[in-house]
């Protein structure tokens, strides 16, 4: 059985798909310093799972300690989630997110060629597409111009897993640049937990729906879109995890380089309509009233997935009425999110 070390493997959507990869047979070592998550997935994967998964917690950028879980366990792919992401933060604290995001990226390299592991998948965004709003995004559109430090170290990544393959010619490095991840497992157990108040549009809506928060505030309904506000490509979390599995399996079958492909639905679904789908889901109004643009958003932003169904081999099989009844579900079963450690 082969063995993959899922970094941040605790996180939303690592956890996702370490049930993913069980599921198609791998095997799991786990490595996160628990930064942005709780133990509490950990239990929560076992229900699910029914068995344990190794548990390192281990900060990746720290290569001695990292390196133990190299030693104790044969490893034969990596996918490396271990990173901060939150956006509004990165401005806040840049220097933190480029030695975290991009030391840790580093540090999983150097270890990987230290002990011969090959295949690689790097969490990138669509993000890097930055501030352009030539939709849809192909793999071929161009890069950079990113928006915020957070952007820039997936960017920064990218660049250094090409440089590093040029390097090492027999390395395997699947770039996917996910667009927005939302929802949660059909279980309810494990689905998006973050801390203090949300930023993003669906763990917002939830709490709202949920009565935690007291209303939503659309950012800006004057865009030059159908009904004024933003599009974005929601994509399940649940879909996005298999989509680890096939790139996992791609690069098992392909010969060594780099490949990309993004992950995403390829359709747009606009904070409006968000909005409606939620509230069929959860049976009720969600409060929200109409505000300002946020800086930095862009009116439009999905994917192309023509090179993803084509070569890889996926496509997302959930729709956003999937999306929001399984955030739903999550919301209800735990509406504190996840105990404290
Ligand atoms: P998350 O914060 O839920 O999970 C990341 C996990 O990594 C957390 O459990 C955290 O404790 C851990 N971690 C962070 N730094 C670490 C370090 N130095 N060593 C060990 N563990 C560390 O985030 P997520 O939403 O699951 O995102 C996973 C990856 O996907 C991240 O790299 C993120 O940037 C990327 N991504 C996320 C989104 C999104 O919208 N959620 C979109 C595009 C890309
Ligand atoms: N959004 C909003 N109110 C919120 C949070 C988000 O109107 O409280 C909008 C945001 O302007 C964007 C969309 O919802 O158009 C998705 O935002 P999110 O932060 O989830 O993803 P991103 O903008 O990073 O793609």
């Amino acid at each position: 059985m082969a063995t993959v070390l899922v970094t941040g493997g605790n996180g939303y959507i690592g956890s996702h798909t370490v049930i993913s990869l069980f599921e198609s047979g791998y095997d799991v070592v786990i490595a996160d310093n628990l930064a942005n998550s709780k133990m509490e997935v950990q239990k929560r994967l076992k229900t699910i799972c029914g068995r344990d998964f190794k548990f390192y917690k281990v900060d990746c950028c720290d290569e001695k300690a990292l390196s133990v879980v190299f030693e104790e366990n044969r490893i034969d792919s990596v996918i490396h989630f271990a990173g901060l992401k939150a956006v509004g933060e990165s401005v806040r604290i840049p220097l933190d997110y480029y030695s975290n995001n991009i030391g840790s990226a580093i540090t999983v390299c150097k270890l990987m060629k230290k002990y011969g592991v090959k295949n690689l998948v790097f969490s990138s965004s669509a993000t890097v597409y930055g501030m352009s709003e030539d939709v849809p995004f192909t793999e071929e559109s161009p890069v950079g111009i990113c928006t915020n430090p957070y952007g820039w170290t997936k960017w920064m990544i990218e660049q250094i897993l090409r440089d590093f393959a040029v390097s090492e010619p027999s390395m395997k490095i699947c770039l996917l640049r996910y667009f927005n991840p939302v929802g949660a497992h059909e279980s309810g157990l494990i689905g998006e937990d973050p801390r203090g108040i949300p930023n993003n549009l669906f763990p917002y809506i939830s709490k709202v729906a949920g009565g935690t928060l007291e209303k939503l505030t659309v950012f800006g309904d004057d865009y030059d879109t159908p009904d004024g506000t933003c599009l974005r490509d929601y994509i399940h979390v649940v879909d996005l995890a298999e989509g680890h599995v096939k790139a996992i399996q791609y690069l098992d079958s392909h010969d060594a380089g780099v490949c990309l492909f993004n992950l995403g639905t390829g359709k747009g679904t606009s904070v409006k309509e968000a909005i409606a789908a939620f509230e069929k889901a959860c049976g009720h109004p969600i409060n929200h009233v109409f505000g300002d643009r946020r800086p930095g958003d862009i009116a439009v932003c999905y994917a192309s997935t023509e090179k993803a169904e084509k070569d890889l081999g996926f496509k997302a099989r959930y729709n956003i009425d999937d999306m929001c009844s399984s955030c739903w579900k999550w919301q209800t079963m735990n509406p504190e999110g996840l105990a404290d450690d």
